[in-house]
């Protein structure tokens, strides 16, 4: 029995003139769940459909359990579909639907219900096991839906945009269960998505796409916290991006100036090299911003400082959004704890100095 990991080996596909995949290099490990998230269009769906052998890569191999999938027919990869219809059968009680794959396997009446019913137990359908589909809620049939896959004991189940037809609070707790059902179940998910904080709360691996190419793969506090480069920095969120140019190289770190900041204090990552003129961009967290008074003496270790406007106060409930005009067009956003605002409220036009640490800037690549 073959394991769930999966290699992609410059795997690309074309319709045409439409390049679908543009050469992509990934490993997902064994009982990984693996979130694809990228913007519509940018292939993640053309990805899942090779892995499950539904289409051929033009260029490049796919390889799962360490064995090339070359030629092998969807039903004997050991993979599972789920799509977002969750595709259930109408007329079949959610007993039947769950069984009903076995039985191309040739396994006996009894068997099937007995699997069945094992399967229902551990997704917390047993009740249910009677109704059909037209008789639950978005949130059981795509329970059922995932019991019916999982029941085929699957190395790998993929997941098109699973949670996508549900309303905020269904999602937010179905994203919740198919973790908890991934980990039940040991297997690898690869889960494709266009939503940031599901590929965030769910996945071991984020991979960030951009036209059919990689732009980023890793931890969710990797992709988060530490984006390599413009694209993931404002495609994920929660940065300010700013452009400027370098003024000084001084060994770790380096001084740049933008248009709204005249010296910013940025580390240097090694094997990284710049020089004086050189344009670069860098990325500040939001959450990561102190707001005080403009006269006010900065907490210690705040290197860097942009006094401006406040043009904007949202209330986000955990947190408050302060938007800073920072030079034509351009804006600057603290995410500042509740608590703290209130502490001492900024009003629309107030003056505020935003301040935070060298370490607390990221150049980008
Ligand atoms: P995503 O799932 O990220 O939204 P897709 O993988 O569905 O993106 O599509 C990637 C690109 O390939 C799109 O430009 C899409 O129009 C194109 N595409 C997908 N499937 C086909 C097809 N069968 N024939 C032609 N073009 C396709
Ligand atoms: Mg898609």
């Amino acid at each position: 029995m073959g394991k769930g990991n999966i290699e992609l080996a410059g795997v690309a596909k074309r319709y045409g003139d439409t390049v679908a995949v543009a050469g992509v290099n990934l490993k997902i490990p064994d009982g990984a769940y693996c979130c694809f998230l990228g913007p519509s269009g940018c292939g993640k769906t053309t990805i899942l459909r090779m892995i499950a052998g539904h289409e051929d890569p033009s260029d490049g191999e796919i390889l799962i359990g360490g064995e090339d999938t070359a030629g092998l027919p969807p039903v004997k990869r050991r993979t599972a579909m789920m799509f977002q219809s969750y595709a259930l059968f109408p007329h079949l009680s959610v007993r039947d639907n769950v069984a009903f794959g076995l039985r191309v396997r040739g396994q006996s009446s009894q068997d099937r219900r007995n699997a069945a019913d094992a399967m229902l137990e551990k997704v917390r359908l047993s009740e249910l096991a009677d109704r059909l589909p037209g008789q639950l809620s978005g949130g059981q049939q795509q329970r059922v839906a995932l019991a019916r896959a999982a029941i085929m004991e699957p190395r790998v189940l993929l997941l098109d945009e699973p949670l996508s037809a549900l309303d905020e609070q269904l999602r937010l707790q179905m994203r919740t269960e198919l973790r908890r059902m991934q980990q039940d179940l040991g297997i690898t998910f690869v889960h494709v998505t266009h939503t940031q904080m599901e590929a965030i709360a769910l996945a071991d691996l984020v991979v960030v796409m951009e036209k059919g190419r990689i732009r980023q793969a890793g931890g969710a506090r990797d992709v988060y916290g530490a984006p390599q480069d413009r694209y993931v920095a404002e495609f994920l969120g929660g940065q300010n991006v700013l452009s400027g140019k370098v003024e000084q190289v001084n060994g770790a770190s380096i001084l740049v100036s933008a248009p709204s900041m005249k010296g910013i204090h940025v580390p240097l990552p090694e094997k990284r090299h710049v020089a004086n003129g050189d344009r670069v961009d860098l990325a500040v967290r939001r959450d990561h911003i102190h707001l005080a008074r403009p006269g006010a003496a900065p907490a210690a270790g705040m290197t860097n400082a942009l006094g401006a406007r406040v043009l904007a106060v949202e209330y986000q409930g955990n947190f408050v959004k302060v938007v800073l005009e920072a030079g034509q067009d351009s804006e600057f956003v603290a995410y500042v704890a509740e608590r703290e605002f209130y502490a001492d409220p900024f009003d629309v036009g107030d003056m505020a100095l935003a301040t935070w640490s060298t370490e607390e800037s990221r150049l980008l690549a």
